[in-house]
């Protein structure tokens, strides 16, 4: 078996990145460092974005020892979930029921589009192989109702802003559609403004092999699988296949307990991941990602799903991550 692509925190490393290295680098063939939190904060010394300074010392040495023992090094990012830039309500994204999310970002916002592509030039400052980009999507299929939203989709439909209401969107499959593919249009420029910036980022540092961004799509049986990654998050890996090439599947984020081989939910899970065999003959890569990873017994679990899958990179976080709880009841709550 091959080893996963740990996925680390600098709580997870401790205070000195080369101890860590010490002990588990003979092990490691690749690692990724998260560089920006959900809470929005930068773990890297970033212009752009609130840094938090214990960690960025760390940060670094991390990167150059995994650079000088030839690991592949990685760095994580969240993108829209960001506490911090959502401190502002004007950037908050709302839901049907009109209930603004104080942690995720509409994504319909340009401006955002932008500060996410200044810390895609930063990190990739740095010597950096790929950046895993989680949280580029909706929450899901009731949002973003905020007043841009409104404005810009409501004419789509004939329908006035104020008046455009969730309800109003599944009485009719032409609108819901519409819905759908305007939402999937908005996330895919949004990653094609990150992508454009991990070109610049190349040409900075004059890397050999381009800045690869590793897009998450979420594939939970209570979203509805991969039609619940394109109808309810907007990510559709067709989609995402055009602009960087590789997704990163984020395995049941929502739903604790793993399908066991043999049952109908299995066979529903072999089914949503069919789009991996295209998307690897068309070039593309696929890593099958599981977060709070911490026994041995859960890491053969997901490799067993991969290898039925035919996907061949597992990532794994030993802890979830620190919003999960209010991330998950957006998710999947009452909102
Ligand atoms: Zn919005």
């Amino acid at each position: 078996m091959k080893n996963p692509l740990l996925v680390l925190t600098p709580e997870d490393i401790g205070s000195s990145a080369r101890e860590f290295i010490s002990v588990y680098g003979s092990y490691m063939r690749e690692v990724a460092i998260v560089g920006k939190r959900a809470s929005g904060y930068a773990t890297y010394a970033s212009r752009t974005a609130p840094v938090e300074q214990e960690h960025t010392q760390m940060f670094e040495e991390w990167l150059d020892l995994s650079s000088k023992l030839k690991v592949k090094t990685v760095v994580a990012m969240d993108f829209y979930t960001d506490r911090w830039f959502a401190k502002d309500p004007k950037y908050q994204t709302i839901s049907a029921k009109g209930q603004a999310v104080p942690h995720q970002i509409c994504p319909n916002r340009e401006e955002f589009w932008q500060y996410g592509a200044e810390i895609v030039k930063e990190i990739g400052s740095y010597p950096v192989d790929e950046i895993l980009v989680f949280g580029t999507g909706f929450i899901r299929d009731r949002f973003c109702f905020c007043e841009r939203c409104r404005q810009e989709f409501a004419p789509r439909v004939g329908q006035e802003p104020e008046r455009l209401s969730y309800e109003f969107l599944v009485e009719n499959p032409d609108h819901h559609q519409t819905w759908h593919d305007w939402r999937v249009d908005k996330v895919t420029q949004g990653i094609a403004q990150l992508q454009a910036a991990a070109r610049e980022a190349d040409d900075v540092v004059e890397r050999s092999e381009p800045l690869r961004l590793t897009i998450e799509v979420p594939i939970d049986p209570q979203m509805g699988l991969l039609e619940g990654a394109k109808n309810e998050n907007g990510l559709d890996p067709s989609r995402i296949f055009d602009v960087t090439k590789s997704v990163i599947i984020n395995l049941y984020p929502w739903t604790p307990v793993l399908p066991r081989k043999g049952t109908p939910e299995y066979d529903h899970l072999m089914e949503a991941l069919y789009f991996v065999k295209e998307f690897k003959r068309r070039g593309g890569t696929v890593t099958l990602y599981r977060w709070g990873v911490s026994v041995p017994e859960k890491l053969d679990e997901v490799w067993a799903i991969a290898r039925d899958a035919e996907i061949d990179r597992v990532a794994v976080s030993f802890r979830f991550p620190e919003d999960y709880a209010a991330r998950r009841e957006s998710a999947l709550g009452d909102v």
